[in-house]
């Protein structure tokens, strides 16, 4: 679908993914059919600055590529992996204006709490003349804190009920030998097990890269 004057829209999912879930996908595809997306690309963040001990960016953007494959409208950028250096979503956005041009329209999608802490950073002016921004959050969420009307219609809220699944929910349920079946897709859960990811204390096998994929996508280049 286009927009009013003609552009594709295109749905930029931005996120750590660590690991993916099927909270994302729902969201993904939510904001797809909400906000008529052409097309919905998962942007793994390469480091993401404010983050110590994020499972390294190759695993993570295997996971991203296993969870999408089987969704003809959803594809996965290295972007932010392969530019290297701290992970900022205004750098993000211009580059893919610059490459997209006019042609499109970008709507950024991410968690809302994450919507806020990007347009707080600095230069929200540009962030928003870039890009529109999709806050998503569990119902339950209390949008009253963030605030987000102050950004008029340059930012969406959508909730989305499979939210309840979270990533840090996700490597504790690993952690402690719980299943993630169902709250991931299987060839996330499959990837996990067989990479044994999460398997440590919170916070090993980080940006270090100490627990580096041996398998495929290591020849596209590591930011890391
Ligand atoms: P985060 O702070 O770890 O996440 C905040 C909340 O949002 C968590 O509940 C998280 O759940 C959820 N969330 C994250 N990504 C989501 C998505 N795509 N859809 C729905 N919910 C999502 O956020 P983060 O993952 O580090 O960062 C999110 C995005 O914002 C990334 O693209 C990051 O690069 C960008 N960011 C940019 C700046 C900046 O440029 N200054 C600052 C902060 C974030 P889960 O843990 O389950 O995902």
């Amino acid at each position: 679908m286009t927009d009013e004057s003609g552009r594709r829209r295109l749905g930029i999912m931005g996120g750590t993914f660590d690991p993916i879930h099927n909270g994302h996908l729902v969201a993904a595809e939510e904001a797809r059919w909400q906000f008529g997306l052409d097309e919905v690309v998962f942007v793994p963040a390469g480091r993401p600055w404010q983050k110590r001990d994020v499972t390294p960016a190759e695993d993570r953007y295997l996971l991203t590529m296993l969870a999408t494959a089987r969704n003809p409208h959803f594809s996965v950028s290295r972007l932010e992996i392969d530019r290297g250096g701290p992970t900022y979503t205004l750098e993000t956005l211009r580059a893919l204006r610059d490459f997209h041009g006019a042609d499109a329209e970008l709507l950024f999608i991410t968690g809302a709490d994450a919507v806020l802490e990007i347009l707080t950073w600095k230069d929200p002016e540009a962030l928003l003349d870039t890009a529109r921004f999709i806050a998503a959050t569990r119902p339950e969420y209390d949008l009253g804190r963030l605030d987000l009307g102050r950004f008029g219609d340059r930012v969406s809220v959508i909730q989305i009920p499979a939210l309840a699944i979270s990533s840090t929910d996700i490597r504790r349920r690993v952690r402690e030998g719980r299943p993630i079946q169902y709250l991931v897709p299987p060839e996330v859960a499959a990837y996990i097990d067989e990479r044994q990811l999460y398997r440590g204390p919170e916070g090993a096998g980080g940006q270090d890269g100490s627990s580096k994929p041996s398998g495929a996508g290591q020849e596209a280049g590591d930011g890391d």
